[in-house]
């Protein structure tokens, strides 16, 4: 192992409370890697002598972002219905069977580069953990694809045959979910660690979501769930119901959700690129953290309903639409994103977790939202090493 010492940090957000505040900052600090993890975190003028350095001039280092949640296997463009969707036409879930036509006609090559160009832009912008979902085969040979192709890029691969009913059951609904069950759970569960279901109208509703969910828990997938993006319903508490680790979106909840998600300890996936990109209504972020909810905030980048791979794009929606405070946001694109795929050593910089960070152009974790769209990270390692 080589160690490797980055110093004259001048704010060094570590997300241990234990420094002080919610994010653990520490001033012109260093931090020690060794190997793939981070050894040690302190004062720049109590660090231990490594086998080499790097100097960063008081630039800020944050916990790499952990975007846990995002649909980059597929082919095809959407730009011309995002167009008309500023002109006034609504999103509906329906949308995404154009690029599921897109992508089944496309070629391993073509899925694999355009996966690969967008893990590429996500770690360039300082993401280090990226969950990739499936959903845009919905057969059982497309599906197994799909996801062999997003484990060429993450450990987090997630299951979405249930993404919506494909065109050719649009007639047998019923059927679809025995397929989505059976034959392309059975080629898809050794692809992933997750599953998860689009629990909302036009596409499952409870009781197929359960039974998708449950039989993929039979298999050894956790569940998460897309749970009240487009209006009230059952997908909150079918999350907390199985014990799901997230449900994601959570734009419209009732008292009884929210209570649901802090009793049952599921993690709130905010998406508020998606808001910004449907012009719609955004998650009372405010509400959730009050009632001791956990809050993570991912991209959701998709092609249809919001095609942004920035974290630093959510925090700042997160600061300006969301009203979470710039602390909050940082750590629930960092820690939250953690919690909600269940990594315990990723999301902080402290002895022990995986050296995954991001060095800022910028003294301070604040400049993420108080300059918005401005690429701000220079460098970005992930495991100990610069990618
Ligand atoms: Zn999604």
């Amino acid at each position: 192992m080589t160690s490797f010492l980055l110093t004259n940090i001048g704010s060094l957000v570590t997300n241990d409370p234990t420094h002080g505040g919610l994010l653990g900052e520490l001033h012109d600090a260093a931090l020690v890697i060794d190997g793939a993890n981070v050894a040690w975190v302190g004062s720049r003028r109590d660090a231990p002598a490594a086998d080499g350095a790097l100097d960063l001039g008081g630039r800020a280092v944050i916990p790499g972002f952990v975007d846990s949640h995002s649909h980059l296997v597929f082919a095809g463009d959407r730009s011309e219905e995002f167009a008309a969707r500023m002109t006034g036409t609504p999103y509906s879930a329906g949308g995404i069977r154009t690029t599921v036509a897109a992508t089944r006609e496309a070629t391993d090559e073509q899925l694999t580069a355009n996966v690969s160009r967008l893990v590429t832009e996500m770690r360039r912008q300082g993401t280090t953990t990226v969950e990739i979902k499936s959903g845009y085969g919905l057969t059982v040979a497309d599906e197994a694809r799909d996801l062999e192709i997003a484990g060429q890029f993450t450990d987090e691969t997630t299951y979405l045959g249930a993404h919506v009913v494909p065109s050719e059951y649009a007639d047998d609904p019923a059927g679809y979910v025995e397929l989505v069950t059976g034959p392309m759970l059975d080629a898809a569960a050794k692809h992933s660690k997750w599953i998860d279901v689009f629990v909302e109208r036009g596409a499952f509703d409870a009781d197929q979501g359960r039974t998708i969910l449950r039989a993929g828990i039979a298999r050894g997938l956790q569940p998460r769930v897309h749970a009240n993006q487009l209006g009230e319903g059952p997908g909150v508490q079918l999350a907390c119901e199985v014990g799901a680790a997230s449900a994601d979106h959570c734009t419209y909840l009732t008292d009884a959700d929210v209570d649901a998600l802090a009793s049952a300890g599921v993690v709130a996936g905010l998406l508020p690129a998606i808001e910004f990109s449907t012009r719609s209504p955004y998650p009372n972020a405010r509400r959730l953290l009050d009632a001791g909810v956990t809050v993570a905030l991912a991209t959701d980048c998709n092609p249809g309903s919001g095609y942004s791979s920035s974290m630093p794009f959510c925090i700042a929606l997160a600061v300006r639409e969301m009203h979470m405070t710039p602390a909050e946001a940082l750590w629930s694109a960092t820690a939250g994103g953690a919690a909600s795929l269940r990594r315990p050593h990723r999301g902080h910089l402290t002895p022990g977790s995986r050296a995954d960070l991001a060095v800022l152009d910028a003294p301070s974790h604040l400049h993420l939202s108080y300059r918005p769209a401005v690429p701000l990270i220079t460098q970005t390692f992930i495991a100990g090493r610069p990618v």
